[in-house]
């Protein structure tokens, strides 16, 4: 339904987009009932606004004409099955932001430049972000990152003005499952690998997920060297792939160093985009998320010099490969957010040498294929949280000379039952990978594992990490 005038709906989970999403509904004079687990602060503004506080369902009220869901919210919890048994629709908050879109003056909305994958969307959205405003246009990056997609689409300048031109939009699995009109003008699938099978029910059904981004949109932009997100791209009528070798016809890829669209240029042997050393953040995974990031853009129109200045430009997020010492000839880098294997590997395979850190909760991912592949490039590596067993026997297994510390933490009474803070578990874990570093080496923490087992969330993991390291080697940038 378009019209959301009288209508009534049901803003299930009241986390950031849920509230926006219930904000922007009062707004356009829908009756707006909330449901959560349990009431939150903002349920008295809400309230106070005219929303209705209902607290947890496990069933939709019989006049319900709408549930907007929360991306936390599993497919199969009590509420969304009832709702789907009595036919009621479902939409997550990126479906109703994309129905609720503001036109400007030439009658349309912003368009939006979409992106998903398993690792990479919020790099390649601030990138897409970076070089869109490199281009003169107000963009900004909404959705899985940053500000909510409702509160982006609905936002006027005081002129009456749309506020965004375009829209660098980053969508999860969980937000494209709740998504069922949505026409991105380009839209990318970064990668696919195993992650979040517990919500979705399968890989499959995890991947037609993250499929549902390309449905409507005119070109389909996927990374050639993920062979599930090409194959998704390639039943599209417009495919373009990005490779770090020598792009072929229809791909942006790397030709002597320098980044290269065959995709969209005029010249069939390509436009140059940018000198590949130019790029601030490291490794081969940031070159695929700027080729992505170029290709959208391109798609939108940007041109080349734009698509160089604005990825030249752009200096990566907190916690994603960031250096935060160096000393002694060895690099401390940041890399809390390699929340899973597939982003630890791609992390690892920007240094040479390195001692790793990792471990935490895999979530029932097998970290046993990256440690075979990464094997080589480990001169050390320190594990720490509750699964770092499994990694040490990965590590047994592929790689029997490399030294290895388990630091105590988590669940083993280390941080709630000895007193034993998350602060000092991460200061055992720094001392320890730098008695194993020595000059050339790269101390990466890149855990391929979540972080809530020791630490509130990868932020205060990596920050924990960072602190470590400077005490260690205190005044020394
Ligand atoms: P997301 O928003 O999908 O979680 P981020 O851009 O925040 O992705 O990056 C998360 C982590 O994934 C990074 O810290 C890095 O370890 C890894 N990563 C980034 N880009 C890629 C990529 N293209 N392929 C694989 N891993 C990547």
């Amino acid at each position: 339904m378009a019209d959301l005038d009288g209508a009534t709906v049901l803003v299930a989970g009241l986390g950031v987009s849920g509230v926006a999403a219930a904000r922007v509904l009062l707004d356009r004079g829908a009756r707006v009932l909330l449901t959560d687990a349990a009431e939150r602060p903002v349920v008295a503004e809400l309230s106070a606004a005219g929303a209705t506080w209902l607290g947890g369902l496990d069933a939709v009220p019989g006049d319900t004409d709408l549930v907007v869901t929360s991306p936390g919210w599993r497919p199969d919890s009590p509420l969304l099955v009832d709702a789907a048994r009595r036919g009621i629709e479902v939409v997550g908050e990126p479906e109703l932001a994309w129905r609720l879109r503001v036109a400007g003056p030439d009658g349309r909305p912003a368009p939006w430049l979409a992106v998903t994958g398993t690792n990479g969307k919020t790099t390649t959205v601030t990138m897409l972000e970076a070089v869109l405003q490199a281009a003169g246009l107000r963009a900004v990056a909404a959705g899985n990152v940053g500000r909510p997609l409702v509160e982006v689409v609905t936002a006027r300048d005081p002129d009456g003005r749309p506020s965004f031109d375009a829209i660098a939009v980053e969508l999860s699995s969980f937000q494209l499952h709740w998504s069922s009109s949505l026409a991105p003008a380009a839209a990318a699938v970064l990668n696919v690998a195993d992650d979040h099978t517990d919500w979705h029910g399968s890989f499959a059904a995890y991947r037609d997920a993250k499929a549902r981004i390309l449905e409507r949109a005119p070109v389909a932009v996927a990374d050639a060297g993920d062979p599930v997100a090409s194959s998704l791209v390639a039943a599209h009528p417009h495919p373009v792939t990005v490779t770090l070798g020598e792009p072929g016809a229809g791909q942006l890829g790397v030709r002597g160093g320098v980044l290269v669209d065959r995709a969209f240029a005029a010249d069939p042997a390509g436009e140059a985009l940018l000198e590949r050393d130019r790029l601030q953040v490291p490794g081969p995974h940031n070159v695929v998320n700027a080729l992505v990031a170029a290709a959208l853009a391109r798609a939108a129109g940007v041109d080349a010099e734009a698509v160089g200045r604005g990825l030249a430009g752009f200096r990566g997020g907190a916690h994603r490969n960031v250096r935060v010492a160096s000393t002694g000839g060895v690099d401390w880098v940041d890399d809390s957010k390699a929340t899973n294997p597939h982003a630890a590997g791609a992390s690892l395979s920007a240094y040479p040498r390195v001692v790793w850190i990792a471990g935490g909760l895999l979530k029932g991912a097998d970290v046993d294929p990256l440690v075979a592949a990464v094997a080589p490039r480990l001169t050390g590596a320190v594990l720490l949280g509750r699964d770092r067993a499994q990694i040490a026997a990965s590590l047994a297994r592929h790689a029997p000379t490399v030294p290895v510390v388990e630091v105590p933490s988590g669940d083993d009474g280390g941080v709630d039952g000895t007193g034993v803070t998350a602060e000092a578990t991460m200061a055992q874990v720094v001392a320890a990978a730098a008695r194993l570093a020595g000059p050339g080496d790269t101390v990466l923490l890149a855990p391929a594992a979540a972080s809530m087992d020791v630490f509130r969330d990868y932020a205060h993991r990596g920050d924990a990490f960072a602190a470590a390291v400077r005490a260690l080697a205190p005044g020394r940038p």
